[in-house]
């Protein structure tokens, strides 16, 4: 699907129909050939077989699939039951699960947050309560509820601000629907966002 959250996946379907794309969903990129412009990747057909395809471009922007680095997949802390070897955690607390002095949050971990700094930066504050928690001998009782924010811009000067939680509902923090792209949201991604980050954000104030 284009999104998790069906509120904002709605925004993003028009989108794609207002611009005349074309989704290939469920498809695996194999190759890219740079000189003959061609990017070669498998996709089930009808009968649920793989069958190969090649595609044209002019432009090709490709995600690698993601993974725990080795050093931690090929450790004790990872999840054993996932071949991608993320931390496995606690999902509310980013305690491990089985080494209860060890704290994993962030893109590593195992959490089925989505992988951001917006939901990193929910998640740290959690994380440092069951630390301190810890050194002092006491239990917290602080969680994460799986915010995570993606700010999706959906033509030049407008944005939508994708805001949403563990139960893939929409968590917004403006008083207005953040599933309609908005001019002032571009604004927010491209002049306050950068700012907070440096001033604010990485030094935990917000
Ligand atoms: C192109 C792109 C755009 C993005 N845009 C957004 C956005 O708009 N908004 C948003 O919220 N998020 C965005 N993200 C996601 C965000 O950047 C990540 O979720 C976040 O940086 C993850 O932080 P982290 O600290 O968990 O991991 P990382 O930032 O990956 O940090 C891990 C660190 O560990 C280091 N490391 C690896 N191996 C070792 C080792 N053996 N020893 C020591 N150090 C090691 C790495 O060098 C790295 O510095 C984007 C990501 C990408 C790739």
């Amino acid at each position: 699907m284009i999104f998790g959250v069906k509120e904002y996946a709605k925004t993003l379907e028009a989108v794609v129909a207002k611009n005349n794309i074309h989704t290939h969903f469920s498809s695996n990129v194999t190759q890219v050939d740079g000189s003959k412009g061609t990017v070669y990747y498998e996709a089930k057909d009808a009968d649920g077989k793989i069958a190969q395809h090649t595609m044209q471009f002019d432009m090709c922007h490709v995600v690698p699939p993601q993974s725990a680095p080795d050093f931690i997949k090929k450790s004790p802390l990872a999840d054993p039951s996932n071949p991608l070897g993320w931390v496995e955690v606690d999902k509310f607390t980013f305690r491990h699960t089985r080494f209860p002095n060890i704290f994993s949050c962030g893109d590593v971990s195992n959490a089925p947050a989505s992988k951001t700094g917006a939901a990193i930066r929910k998640q740290v504050p959690v994380v440092v309560e069951h630390i301190l928690a810890t050194i002092r001998n006491t239990t917290s009782n602080a969680t994460y509820d799986g915010y995570s924010a993606c700010p999706i811009p959906t033509e030049y000067g407008k944005l939508m601000l994708a805001e949403f939680d563990y139960a893939n509902k929409p968590k917004m923090t403006f008083p207005f629907d953040q599933a309609v792209p908005r001019r002032t949201m571009w604004v927010l991604k491209k002049y306050i966002l950068p700012w907070l980050y440096w001033n604010r954000i990485l030094s935990g104030r917000a």
